[in-house]
């Protein structure tokens, strides 16, 4: 069928990584096998001066700086020689060796040659720079047959429905840029409305960020700067953003980097522990920026969100779990991540090819778990500390398979069994969600309250979920396999009964303080009990005056109690002990209630041994 077609590849030339595509069938297919399908695009000259492109050129950018060069994206169109060891290049050089390497590729995988592509730029390029890449492209020995925006493209791959008008906001965050448009799409026709960026924003300053941060913690430790050498700056930017890519799917991730530095003969190692919550308060103010840049593009479209029907995530960065969360708080609009935000600018350029060549294309399909799956844990459910909060470990229109995983704490002093309670839905108040299946997890270590439990969710493309919950310091661990785990609730009479159980509770204030009080009739011991969200623990919750009166008088009362314990008889030191903990877990949970009920017990108590 393909054959009948002229062959038009479909291009994504990144600052980062490049793609190539092809549609077959109907349909775009990434050229490439799994975890091949992405090209670095970084070039390089050996040390007996041969060309290297990708990986390997990856693989020597930390070792031979000088002899490398990446992102030369971001010098398309200056007028410039690049240094590459005793050779000199112009950007369009270099972009048409990774051009050619991509063609390679693409003409092993069909066995025809590949003559002619349609290339994507950034919406904010320039005539010069637009100029720059059709030459690079015929450096190539390409027909470039076409020159489309990132964002035009990426619209293509995800507009289902051709016939359909729909308007679309692309937020494209890659390694090196940030781009927003408003686009509108009808028959294969993408009209851009308006956009907006930054073209010096994107996951590469993120890495920055975390650098600095583990640089300077070792700094502290050891004396010295690893920024100072090339070759241990660049070890180390490559092994913070590996581990700012797995903290898309980990809650908490150990960076190790052996044999990084020496100190008076001894060899200084990197190793230590990075946690989502930190990482995202150093990228808060960034992502801060690119949502205003999305606020200015819907302003100069003359649009409201009430106009925009989805969302489009292109490029990388937008894995950060941190953008789809701040993105749809100030939009409310649904997020569509289900082509991979890698791919789908290449996939989107196929699919203008094969339009050229007088294919008829049908939208990308992939296969997405559509809704989110996640644990019961204490934590805010409006606004009020409940043990029903939903902590979302895999989110709705992840494309299969995915694995996710998160750190949660044990609530109370010598707790022994976590339960996991596992459900799907998008509702904060996992009471509004569905339930698909539990486990325990027991035989927890006798530790205080804050005991590490990591839990890890595998959802394969059959749909079955492989959970896993392990006790970090012990290694403990307990797993179980839950058949179906999205399929089971899945339809249309789920999603009303979960609309119906929304608008009630929305309507029902009775129902919303009881959510409180069902949590306090609950209680908490310390055989078996829930964990404790450690993100949405750190969170505040909005307090009244009175409870925060009370939880002042508490905290009183447990800093006066605490030094009792060594004086007071064995069986009073006891039940001091047993009120303490009984009053410190409520004023964890603020539970007012249970804070009244041990503070009055405990004050009591307090008269009594300073009486006595
Ligand atoms: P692009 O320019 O679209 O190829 O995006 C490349 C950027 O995406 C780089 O900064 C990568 O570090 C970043 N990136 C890739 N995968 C992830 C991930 N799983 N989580 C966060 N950032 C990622």
């Amino acid at each position: 069928m393909a054959a009948e077609f002229e062959t038009i590849v479909g291009i994504d030339l990144g600052t980062t990584n490049s793609v190539v595509s092809i549609v077959e069938n109907g349909r775009p297919r990434v050229i490439g096998g799994f975890g091949e399908s992405i090209l670095p695009s970084i070039v390089g000259v050996d040390a007996q001066g041969g060309l290297l492109v990708g990986h390997p050129a990856r693989n020597q950018l930390g070792l031979a700086p000088e002899r490398t060069v990446r992102s030369i994206k971001r010098r398309m169109g200056e007028d410039c020689r690049i240094p590459l060891g005793k050779q000199e290049f112009t950007p369009q050089e270099i972009s048409a060796v990774i051009l050619r390497k991509l063609c390679q590729q693409a003409e092993a995988d069909l066995k025809r040659p590949v003559k002619k592509a349609v290339i994507t730029v950034p919406a904010f390029f320039k005539e010069v720079q637009r100029e720059a890449t059709r030459v690079a492209g015929e450096l190539a020995g390409l027909e470039v047959v076409r020159i489309i925006n990132e964002p035009t493209a990426a619209a293509l791959a995800y507009n289902a429905e051709p016939d359909r008008a729909e308007r679309l906001l692309v937020y494209d965050l890659g390694g090196g840029t940030f781009d927003v448009s408003l686009v509108q799409v009808e028959g294969g026709v993408v009209e851009v409305l308006a956009s907006h960026g930054d073209t010096k924003l994107g996951g590469d300053d993120f890495d920055r960020l975390l650098l600095n941060k583990v640089c300077d913690q070792f700094q502290e430790e050891h004396g010295i700067d690893l920024r100072e050498s090339p070759i241990s700056h660049s070890r180390m930017l490559t092994a913070v953003e590996e581990a700012k890519k797995r903290l898309s799917f980990e809650g908490v991730t150990r960076l190790e980097e052996e044999f990084i530095a020496e100190k008076d003969g001894v060899a200084l190692h990197v190793d230590m522990e990075l946690h989502r919550g930190e990482f995202e308060l150093l990228i808060q103010p960034l992502l801060q920026k690119t949502l205003t840049c999305v606020d200015k593009a819907i302003q100069d479209a003359d649009l409201t969100t009430a106009d925009i029907e989805r969302v489009l995530l292109v490029g990388g960065s937008t894995r950060t779990p941190l953008v789809s969360e701040l993105l749809e708080e100030q939009l409310g609009l649904p997020l569509r991540t289900d082509v991979d935000p890698d791919l789908c600018v290449a996939m989107g350029a196929a699919v203008q090819g094969a339009l050229i060549s007088g294919q008829d294309v049908s939208a990308v399909l992939v296969d997405i778990t559509p809704h989110s799956l996640g644990v019961e844990v204490l934590g805010l459910v409006r606004g009020q500390y409940s043990p029903h909060h939903f902590a979302r470990l895999i989110r709705r229109n992840s494309p299969l398979p995915i694995t996710a995983s998160d750190v949660f704490t044990t609530a109370v002093d010598g707790q022994k069994v976590a339960v996991m309670d596992v459900f799907q839905g998008e509702n904060e108040d996992t009471r509004l969600n569905e339930k698909v299946g539990d486990f325990s997890l027991e035989g927890l270590a006798d530790v205080a309250e804050g005991n590490e439990i990591q839990v890890k969710f595998t959802l394969d493309v059959d749909g079955v979920l492989h959970a896993i919950a392990t006790e970090r310091a012990t290694g403990n661990e307990k797993q179980i396999t839950i058949d179906n785990a999205i399929r089971r609730f899945q339809g249309q009479a789920g999603d009303e009964a979960r609309d119906r159980l929304d608008r009630a509770f929305a309507a029902s204030p009775e129902l919303q303080s009881n959510a409180s009080d069902a949590w306090d009739k609950n209680g908490l011991d310390t055989e078996e009990s829930a964990v404790v969200g450690t993100m949405s623990a750190t969170v505040s919750a909005p307090e009244n005056p009175e409870l925060a009166q009370l939880i002042d008088r508490a905290e009183e009362a447990i800093r006066l109690g605490r030094p009792l314990k060594s004086v007071a008889a064995d069986e009073d030191a006891e039940e001091l002990d047993q009120l303490l903990n009984r009053l410190q877990s409520a004023v964890d949970t603020r539970s007012e209630a249970k804070v009244k009920e041990s503070l009055n017990e405990l004050e009591d108590l307090i008269f009594y041994l300073q009486d006595a």
